[in-house]
């Protein structure tokens, strides 16, 4: 997709700080981090959302899975981390290209009622 930032930020046009990229995934830094360690990681091939995902995605969602485990254990984040996946406007989704945040480094709250309200 041509106007998608996270596309482009696959594709090497627009510079990201990135922790990691193969073929079918690429994690970086979240630019506004709510974190010590706040990161992306998202599939290059472009999907909405999860809720547009199919099984042909299956794979790369997987990947993106085992992933994140990878990685957080690389930053750092060896006391837990959490991991969230906004979909479509209600879900809190603003960059409409599938991806998911990797949050850690500071104290998260068990509830999850602090995050189900604005
Ligand atoms: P969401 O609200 O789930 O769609 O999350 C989008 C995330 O992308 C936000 O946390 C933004 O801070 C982050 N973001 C926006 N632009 C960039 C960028 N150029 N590089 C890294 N992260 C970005
Ligand atoms: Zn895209």
């Amino acid at each position: 997709m041509s106007d998608c930032l996270f596309c482009k930020i696959a594709a090497g046009e627009i510079p990201a700080k990135k922790i990691f990229e193969d073929d079918d995934v690429i994690a970086f830094h979240d630019i506004h981090p709510v974190a010590p360690v706040h990161f992306l990681v998202v599939p290059k091939v472009h999907v909405d959302s999860l809720a547009h995902a199919t099984a042909e995605h299956q794979a790369v969602l997987g990947k993106m899975l085992l992933l994140t485990a990878k990685l957080a254990k690389e930053q750092g984040l060896d006391d837990g981390y959490r991991t969230i996946i906004n979909t479509g406007h209600g879900g809190g989704q603003t960059f409409f290209h599938l991806h998911m945040h990797v949050i850690g480094g500071k104290p998260l709250t068990t509830n999850i009622s602090d995050i189900t309200t604005q």
